[in-house]
């Protein structure tokens, strides 16, 4: 791949050392297992946590004289990753054996895509709040097969081998270097699993390992020549992918202030330690001696083909960001956070149909997904419906409560559920517009409190105090606006 450089040095990025600043780079290369109910070359199940060796057929334990068959199903699910991916879909892709020992490659290869990936360059763009968007470059997405896994904890003085994995498609999906910081990173890794969970081509469960990334990282002096990098294999969640940036570039700034060299080689993170540590030098590709598989047969598609997976694409998160700035008013931001998954944004417009799109946004974020959060539920167990935080939006519009008696109600509904407009009737929460009732208190407050009246003519900021004394007198249900304008007007403060 050639390098280059289509960033500006943002100096808020820059890490000072001895001798001055530094700026890292990092590009990605992301495992990302394929959402098929078969393997890519064979018609074993995918399905995860089944006893060790339950979904293995000849084919994946590599018996002699088995033949790969290729699985459609993953080829379509590859392009439209890289339809989501607004990438060139290559209409002839190659399939070529990756030859290396594991105990967990019965094949002695695995067969992967070289150097006629099924999809070409592709971009990703990132909302990264006051920073702007960033728009970071895929360089290529091909397909593979995984390996299966070695176990070493079950026997004192035996491994165990498990190809349930063995066979399984994965899509790499390999970034250009073009992110220049840990939390441009995480944006990444976090918008690939949002944009891949929308298309349903990848379930982005890093956890379960369907899901993980290959770091690399190097460091130069800002807007120079690319550094050496160094690759941090499997790393398989956002958070460390932060946390193991942040150390190997200070380890490579050390390296290189003492005077050193970085020697390209694949690193592990520890994410116990919180360190990197090397586990093998860098092989390069003729280290594998591809060559086309003889048993499969180029890939190729037609225009059609393709045209029937993009009509049929679902709206993406950046489409349904614009959609919701635009018909919503909402701000770019808050748009983010409302598409970051499609349950979400399902979620904000059942509640914003109808209603004020600014209110809904700020409640379905700041009091609901900030209540989810503390909580650890996500939304589609959350004892509030859509209907029922509607209901509550509806109330304040009509002017029948106040913000913060919504906030009460909320609390209401979330723990003990009901209808909104029926729980303001029956406990009586409902806002006091009544104009003479409001006058009534504000005359008595005015006749108790001669020194503050005095006062207030001087210092207008008093005006609060009074607030606060007709909001305490009424539990917090007099309509503000109309307390401010009757206590101005009394007071003689217009
Ligand atoms: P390989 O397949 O040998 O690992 P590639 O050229 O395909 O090498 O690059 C792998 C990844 O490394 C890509 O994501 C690329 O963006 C990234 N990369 C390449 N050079 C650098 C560098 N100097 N610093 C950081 N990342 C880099
Ligand atoms: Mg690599």
């Amino acid at each position: 791949m050639t390098l280059v450089d289509t960033r500006t040095p943002n100096p808020k990025y820059f890490i000072s050392g001895a001798t001055g600043d530094w700026e890292i780079v990092i590009g990605m290369e992301v495992h990302a297992q394929v959402t098929s109910e078969s393997k890519l070359f064979s018609g074993s199940s995918t399905e995860f946590g089944n006893p060790p060796n339950a979904n293995v057929s000849f084919v994946d334990a590599a018996m002699p004289g088995m033949l790969p068959v290729i699985n459609e199903e993953c080829v379509r699910q590859a392009v439209r990753t890289g339809l989501g991916l607004k990438a060139r879909i290559n209409k002839r892709s190659v399939f070529d054996r990756k030859n290396y020992f594991y105990p967990d490659l019965p094949q002695g290869y695995q067969i992967s895509q070289f150097k006629d990936p099924i999809v070409g360059e592709g971009k990703v763009l990132l909302d990264l709040g006051e920073d702007g968007e960033v728009e970071i470059g895929i360089e290529r997405l091909h397909l593979e097969q995984d390996a299966g896994k070695s176990i070493h904890d079950q026997h004192p003085s035996m491994s165990f081998v498990d190809l349930n994995r063995s066979g399984v498609a994965l899509m790499e999906i390999v970034s250009k270097p073009d992110m220049r910081s840990s939390e441009e990173a995480r944006a990444y890794l976090s918008k690939l699993r949002t944009i891949l969970r929308y298309l349903g081509t990848c379930d982005g469960n890093m956890e379960q390992g369907s899901m993980r990334a290959d770091i690399n990282v190097s460091v130069r002096r800002p807007g120079g020549e690319f550094g050496t990098r160094c690759e941090i294999k499997n790393v398989n969640s956002v958070r460390f992918a932060g946390q193991a940036i942040e150390y190997e570039a200070r380890r490579q700034i050390d390296i290189l202030e003492d005077g050193g060299a970085i020697d390209q080689e694949t690193r592990l993170y520890d994410p116990k330690t919180g360190e990197t540590r090397s586990m093998r030098s860098k092989e390069e590709a003729h280290d594998y001696r591809y060559f086309p598989d003889p048993d499969l047969l180029p890939l190729e598609f037609d225009d059609a083909f393709i045209a029937a997976l993009a009509e049929n694409l679902p709206e993406l998160p950046d489409e349904k960001q614009a959609r919701f700035i635009e018909s919503y008013g909402i701000s770019p931001y808050d748009a983010s956070v409302l598409v970051t998954d499609r349950d979400s944004a399902a979620f904000f417009e059942a509640v914003a149909n109808g209603r004020d799109g600014k209110l809904a946004a700020n409640w379905v974020i700041n009091e609901l997904f900030g209540r989810l959060n503390k909580e650890g539920l996500d939304v589609n167990s959350s004892p509030v419906s859509a209907d029922q935080l509607g209901g509550v939006i509806d109330l304040i519009t009509k002017g029948e409560i106040s913000g913060k008696i919504a906030k009460d109600l909320f609390e209401i509904v979330w723990s003990e559920g009901g209808d909104p407009a029926e729980l303001v009737e029956s406990r009586g929460m409902k806002q006091v517009s009544d104009t003479g009732a409001i006058e009534k208190i504000v005359d008595e407050i005015i006749a108790g409190n001669p020194g503050q009246v005095e006062a207030v003519k001087t210092k207008p900021g008093l005006l609060g105090w009074f607030v606060g004394q007709v909001m305490k007198q009424t539990g917090g249900k007099a309509n503000p606006q109309a307390v401010n304008e009757i206590l101005k007007a009394k007071l003689g403060l217009n």
